[in-house]
């Protein structure tokens, strides 16, 4: 038999209570559940009604009123929807302080109770119900944007809000800000990253007069100092498209990376006057260029991106210009097998690489110095290429033109990510 609800003076349209609806009704109103908890278990019915609303058209219609429960005494939730005045407003502690212009939530909730439902749920053969952890996290999310006028929703949040229902608490997670640009470092003495040091790891000791790290700074330190004091972050991560030498210039468009501010407090940066304060605070040693807002995908793009690379290369060798031209001439096109150099093997394994030089060309020549520009693929050793790493590279410079080769210094000119 199916039993008629009543009219919905508020023309939600009114969904057929039938025999088997009733029947789990009639073993659900005994169990002690709050008006919010019996409506959820037919949740799926009546679209457009609150579950408070859902379990009043039910009662009506089978005859039965609401069993009154005593606050907070509702066998399933313990009264976890009764108290979003609590939830919003330690919500409201919890990123007071905090610019944000999107926000994700959830909440935590104590297992044993998640399982209940779930006995109820073929206690009461309710086949149409939502689950408690859904239902709260989709008013948390609607008394939140009410409450702060900021839109809620799972995409791309820059807070998540959870409240963890057994602490009676709220965590709140603060996602990165991630900066996109080009470095160019014009110094022959700084890393690219905080480099910490090897005898303490970082802790400060004598060796490193107390500051933890092997070098006073590093283009990470000096791009991010800026975005940390505006941002107030907790820390930074950068990631740079490959990284040159400690004492190589990084110019031309400079080298890709990402900045990540670690928890920040503030959000809207002026990209611009941030970039050009690191290059003042740097000395110059340090510019930005092409700063712009990005994501995680961009770290991942910037960390897998092989692009070749253009250098210029300072060598001594006593031999005539007609003799260097001769070698790079040789080598232009070819491959070259690197095995791993020795000034690197203790951080990366050891193997034998193939690699190709583009081009490679003198453009300057004087009594036993010369410049060569140079374009190879991504992770060639220079270097090692021009004074051979006793025999590792082959060929060598130095070895097609049978002369040691010192390299006296050496240069990024260019970093061809977008060819
Ligand atoms: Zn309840
Ligand atoms: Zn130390």
């Amino acid at each position: 038999m199916t039993v008629e609800p009543p009219a919905a003076p508020d023309g939600v349209p009114i969904f057929p209570i039938d025999a088997t609806l009733e029947a789990s009704a009639r073993k659900a109103w005994p169990l002690g559940l709050c008006p919010e908890c019996l409506g959820r278990l037919f949740g799926r019915h009546g679209h457009g009604l609150s579950n408070p609303e859902r379990a009043v058209r039910i009662a009506n219609a089978i005859g039965s009123p609401i069993p009154a429960t005593p606050l907070e005494g509702c066998a399933l939730c313990r009264g976890a929807f009764d108290r979003w005045e609590t939830w919003i407003s330690r919500g409201q502690r919890a990123t007071e302080g905090l610019e944000y212009r999107r926000f994700a939530c959830g909440s935590r909730w104590d297992p044993e109770i998640l399982a209940r439902e779930e006995t109820i749920w073929s206690e009461v053969g309710a086949t149409h119900a939502e689950a408690a952890r859904g239902a709260f996290n989709r008013e948390w999310g609607k008394r939140i944007e009410a409450a702060t006028g900021i839109p809620g929703g799972p995409l791309d949040p820059e807070v998540v809000v959870l409240a963890d229902l057994p602490a009676g608490r709220v965590e709140v997670t603060i996602l990165p800000i991630y900066v996109r640009g080009r470095y160019r470092k014009l110094d022959r003495s700084i890393p690219q990253t905080r480099w910490p040091c090897r005898r303490c790891e970082g802790r400060g000791c004598e060796h490193c007069a107390g500051t933890g790290k092997t070098y006073p700074t590093s283009v990470e330190e000096l791009v991010a100092a800026p975005f940390l004091a505006t941002t107030h972050g907790e820390g930074t991560r950068f990631h740079g498209m490959g990284r040159e030498d400690i004492d190589a210039r990084m110019l031309g468009r400079g080298r890709p990376f990402v900045l990540e501010v670690l928890r920040p407090r503030v959000r809207t940066l002026d990209l611009i006057a941030l970039s050009e304060r690191a290059k003042v605070a740097s000395e110059g040693r340090v510019e930005i260029l092409e700063p712009v807002l990005a994501g995680p995908a961009d770290v991942l793009r910037v960390k897998e991106a092989t692009p070749e690379k253009s250098y210029r290369v300072g060598v001594r060798a006593d031999v005539p210009v007609a003799k260097i031209n001769e070698a790079l001439s040789f080598v232009t096109g070819r491959a070259i097998a690197q095995r791993t150099p020795t000034r690197v093997a203790h951080r990366r394994s050891d193997l034998i690489r193939s690699r190709r030089i583009r081009h490679a060309r003198v453009v300057e020549a004087s009594e036993g110095r010369f410049t060569l520009d140079l374009r190879a693929e991504a992770g060639t050793y220079i270097k090692e290429w021009a004074e051979g790493d006793g025999g590792r590279t082959e060929p060598n410079l130095a070895g097609l033109i049978g002369a040691p080769v010192t390299v006296e210094f050496l240069d990024v000119l260019e970093i061809h990510d977008t060819e």
